[in-house]
């Protein structure tokens, strides 16, 4: 029997929780009068700096419930961080992280399980379909899978951070030391032998997501630049092939100057191509400067997130 803990990260969630304490409770009692899990399975809410009563109703909750636990971050540290500090703080043989907004299939929990039961380590949470989400959300989302794709990442299409994990897994999760945080990138990396439940997405039960379009452009970019220097590898092969077409035009234009009566002075072909260069440089420093700006933030190594409080873990 394994011991279960479910990591849920909340940010301003006060209008939601109470409903998922009480569809998440009444899915750990199920497992465990199956047999399914142990006892002190538990469910641990991680409140990345809500600036509502999210935390109040995680200690009010957690005094009802001795199933229940929660950490406070000391700030808003994002879902990455506030996930991560979840799965490396709380108990337990196998770990699933899921939303506090119930939009992942609660049920699914009970096919991880079974599945870890079966001897896989890692089990993913693949959405089925993204009817219930807005046109645009749909649209972004499958042009982000089809450039990392491209981009030669590995990652789980349509698999976003509902998952399951066992102890050993999150060990090995501990020795990725990078400070920009990608799990969806980073859990694929790990090995170990995987299997993907399918599940369909619901709406938000309640509140407003806290992924506004400014966020989900950053952990697109976060995603691919973490993962992948292709994008600086484009910008050297775009500056070769420009210089290249910049030697022939030269041999070009000194073949018209010295052998024909027709060189004129052009302000064209002065002008555009210091346009045409200056843009590319600077684009090139821009690539340049992200990866800097990734390294810089790496050798300072910072903590990712601290604990503030703790209850019940
Ligand atoms: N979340 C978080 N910190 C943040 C933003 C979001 O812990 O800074 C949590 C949020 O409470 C939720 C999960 O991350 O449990 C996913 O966020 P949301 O549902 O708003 O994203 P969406 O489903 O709209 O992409
Ligand atoms: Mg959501």
């Amino acid at each position: 029997m394994i011991r279960l803990g479910i990591v849920v990260p909340c940010y301003n969630e006060e209008q939601v929780i109470r409903e998922t304490t009480r569809r998440l409770r009444t899915l750990l009692d199920r497992l465990i009068s199956a047999g399914k899990v142990c006892d002190d399975s538990c469910i641990y809410y991680v409140d990345d700096g809500s600036h509502d009563d999210t935390w109040l109703l995680i200690e009010t909750m957690a005094h009802e419930n001795p199933r229940l636990g929660g950490i406070k971050l000391s700030r808003n540290r994002g879902h990455q961080n506030a996930l991560l500090a979840g799965l490396f703080t709380v108990p337990g043989d196998a770990v699933v992280s899921i939303d506090a907004d119930l939009q992942d299939d609660v049920d699914t929990i009970e096919v991880m399980v079974d599945e870890c039961i079966n001897g896989a380590d890692i089990v993913y949470g693949v959405r089925d379909d993204r009817r219930k989400d807005t046109y645009f959300k749909r649209q972004t989302a499958h042009a982000f899978y089809r450039v990392i794709r491209l981009l030669g990442i590995d990652v789980i299409y349509n698999h976003a951070d509902f998952r399951l994990m066992t102890r050993r897994t999150l060990d090995a999760l501990q020795d990725y030391r990078e400070v920009n945080l990608f799990l969806r990138g980073i859990v694929p990396l790990i090995g170990f032998s995987s299997v993907k439940v399918y599940y369909t997405r619901a709406s938000r039960a309640a509140g407003e997501s806290k992924y506004p379009l400014r966020r989900m452009l950053s952990l697109a970019w976060e995603g691919i630049t973490s993962f992948s220097i292709i994008p600086l590898r484009i910008v050297t092969a775009l500056g070769a092939v420009i210089f290249a077409l910049t030697l022939l035009m030269s041999f070009y234009v000194i073949i018209i100057r010295l052998f024909t009566e027709k060189a004129l002075p052009g302000w064209a072909s002065t002008v555009l191509p210091i346009y045409l260069l200056g843009g590319v440089q600077i684009l090139a420093i821009g690539i340049l400067g992200e990866y800097l700006g990734k390294v810089y933030r790496e050798v300072k190594a910072r903590p990712r997130y601290a604990i503030e409080k703790r209850i019940n873990v």
